[in-house]
């Protein structure tokens, strides 16, 4: 099913929109220790960058800037769970290494080994900052055979939309939030969200929350009450990858 999924990926709905991913970038940042912090500066300094925010949307962006290396790379951006027991099995779900989950163990380790090349941990800096927001977002690590919700057309406020791409940008850009708005936000929410565990984990909640917690509508229509009840769940999911991110660098990037 991978290569399905990966075929039927269309543009432009590839992982959490720019906002998304900005906003768990700028969570991260915030909770970095002053060590991590300061390597992460030098390495972004390498890309030309200030902030992880800066670097959070490059993966997706090579769709235009670099098709070759987005062609390399395309199917790193999910997991494709084969049953509905969401337990991540990697012969199946994840055939090769090419998904999320080994993506973010892969990327973590060469940007945790002082040894390699500053530009090769820079740019897995950039690939890390980013997969760990993707396997957060619920649609990018589901059972169902559908691309993520991308074959999942639904209507919203009149308009015929796909459920990815309301996961994706719809619902957190109906806010109406900058992300230094929503980062602050959601931050003001507090430091009390459930962290730690593995990239695995971390797919399998994802997968758990697609077949649990009404991701899928009922009807095909994207009410007020789907937001009222769905956009908190995604709200939590970009607080989890912005904690979660951190630690992963806090790990990555301490004393040795
Ligand atoms: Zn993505």
């Amino acid at each position: 099913m991978v290569l399905s999924v990966a075929l039927l990926c269309a543009p432009p709905a590839f992982g959490w929109g720019p906002l998304g991913h900005r906003v768990v970038a700028r969570l991260a940042e915030a909770q970095l220790t002053p060590q991590a912090r300061a390597e992460v500066q030098q390495l972004l300094a390498l890309r030309g960058a200030r902030h992880l925010s800066d670097v959070a949307t490059w993966a997706d962006d090579l769709r235009d800037t670099d098709p070759v290396l987005f062609a390399r790379t395309k199917r790193l951006h999910f997991v494709n769970f084969h049953s509905r027991d969401c337990l991540y099995d990697p012969p199946h779900d994840c055939r090769d290494g090419e998904c999320a989950v080994a993506a973010i163990e892969k990327y973590s380790a060469i940007l945790a080994n002082r040894a390699n090349p500053p530009a090769e941990r820079a740019e897995a800096l950039a690939f890390v900052v980013h997969f760990v927001g993707d396997i957060h977002q619920p649609l990018h690590a589901d059972y169902r055979h559908d691309a993520g919700g991308n074959d999942y057309q639904v209507r919203w406020r009149g308009r015929g939309t796909n459920l990815h791409r309301i996961w994706d940008s719809t619902m957190l850009d109906s806010t109406h939030l900058s992300a230094a708005q929503y980062s602050r936000t959601l931050l003001a929410e507090g430091s009390a969200i459930a962290s730690g565990g593995t990239p695995a984990e971390w797919a399998e909640e994802s997968c758990r929350i697609d077949r649990d917690d009404g991701v899928y509508p009922s009807s095909r229509f994207i009410d007020h009450a789907y937001v009222e009840r769905e956009l908190p769940i995604a709200e939590r999911r970009l607080r989890q990858a912005g904690a979660r991110l951190a630690e992963l660098l806090n790990r990555d990037l301490g004393d040795d």
